[in-house]
């Protein structure tokens, strides 16, 4: 039986291990390798949505589940017609399952093989997430891509420690795959479009989010048309785990794989560990996962970082290293990093990077960007977030062109010795 996908994804070319591809979602096409600007609480940050729309040309962004979920609540989302409408932005969403966030409170959360209880950070309450929850949240907020709710291994854990973690990770994911499938069989998903459900299926759900859709000021955003061959359903990835353990990775990737997912994420890596092992591991478990499904290495990284794992045949990224360094000072450059508050810069009318197309640095200088920040100006921030959206974003443009005209090789040995020719 063939059945219709949530998603598609086509290789258009290899260039050793790395790899350019199409990812369709129901909110349009996707070239990948992809980087996901991070919008934690449904915006990124210091970052309008038609400039991520039109001059950055973001595909995708990511949404936080535990953050939103918290704050305004999944209710609030769910009145407004879902994420997308809530926030304004009709391309495609992301959310990750607040597996990540909770295992982040540390001594504040609470594991069990239920779920996990925690505090809030925002109101002190004590809060449960759980497979299912995180399944009823990520449907109520409509992404398109959605993430299993998994736990993360510390780094350091040891083999006990990482097999126990990734047991539950499986029962979790499995638990995710049931819940899921549920809720869009009984039409819970905010952002559904076309897909079209046997009328005895219907729950109240639907009826009850559009009546709110029509109330809802922010709900005038055009949908957009479903490409063909899609269900317009939400799709589900799954989550590879076991800390730094090769067989561990291995036996978590087999066990997810089995289950059966739209696509696959590295989970738990760039948490404290050398970058020699989160390589070692990539290396492992990448050429194993199926060629025809998304790769996904979440939270990662710098732009070295990126070069480095698209040569290992990741295709979806995702950081907040742009728009959290970009607050603080801080511009990514083709020649390494660049502290802004530096005095050396006091005079400079260089642009933060020569190379660097992007209206930042076709208008302004080191000097005046530097002044901005010293004086705490709101622009320092938004001005160097820009720049450095769109220094990740054009670098995968020129990563996926130099994989279609294979030489991404070489592509890869010059900006990787560039970046060591900082400009400080
Ligand atoms: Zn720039």
């Amino acid at each position: 039986m063939v059945t219709t996908p949530p998603i598609t994804f086509s290789l258009a070319a290899r260039d050793g291990q790395a790899r350019a591809g199409i990812l369709n979602t129901r909110r349009g096409t996707i070239e990948t390798p992809v980087f996901m600007p991070v919008g934690t609480a449904g915006t990124v940050k210091a970052t309008r949505f038609e400039v991520l729309e039109e001059e950055l040309d973001a595909r995708i962004i990511l949404g936080n589940t535990y953050h939103l979920w918290l704050r305004p609540g999944v209710d609030v989302i769910r009145a407004c017609g879902g994420l997308h409408k809530f926030i304004g932005w009709s391309r495609a969403l992301l959310t990750d399952s607040g597996g990540f966030q909770v295992w982040s409170l540390g001594a504040l959360r609470k594991i069990s093989e239920e779920g996990t209880e925690f505090r809030s950070h925002v109101d002190g309450s004590l809060r449960f997430l759980s497979p299912e929850v995180s399944m009823e949240v990520q449907a109520g907020l409509g992404s398109d891509i959605v993430m299993v709710f998994d736990e993360c291994a510390p780094g350091k854990a040891t083999h006990d420690e990482a097999r126990a973690s990734l047991e539950l990770t499986a029962r979790w994911a499995k638990r995710s795959r049931e819940k899921f499938d549920q809720l869009q069989r009984e039409g819970c998903d905010t952002g559904s479009i076309g897909f079209s459900l046997p009328a005895d299926t219907r729950g109240s759900t639907v009826t009850g989010n559009i009546a709110l859709q029509r109330d809802c000021p922010t709900g005038e955003l055009a949908m957009p048309a479903l490409p063909e061959g899609l269900t317009g359903a939400q799709s589900l990835f799954g989550i590879v785990q076991g800390a730094a353990h090769r067989d561990l990775r291995r036996e978590s990737l087999e066990r997810t794989m089995e289950i059966g997912f739209d696509g696959y994420a590295i989970g738990g890596l760039s948490v404290g560990e050398e970058k020699s092992v989160m390589w070692d591991l990539v290396d492992e478990v990448a050429p194993l996962l199926p060629p025809d499904r998304p790769r996904y290495l979440m939270g990662v990284g710098s732009p070295e970082d990126l070069i480095e794992a698209v040569a290992r045949g990741v295709d979806m990224f995702d950081c907040v290293l742009p728009t959290r360094n970009g607050r603080t000072g801080q511009a990514f450059t083709s020649r390494g990093k660049l502290n802004v508050k530096n005095a050396q810069w006091a005079e400079d009318r260089r642009p933060l990077d020569e190379s660097c197309r992007c209206s930042v640095c076709q208008r302004h200088s080191r000097a005046y960007l530097r002044h901005l920040h010293q004086t705490g100006e709101m622009l320092a921030g938004i001005l160097l977030t820009h720049h450095n959206l769109a220094f990740f974003l054009d670098t995968m443009r020129r990563v996926r062109q130099s994989i279609r005209s294979g030489y991404f090789p070489k592509f890869r040995r010059e900006f990787i010795d560039r970046l060591s020719e900082s400009g400080e």
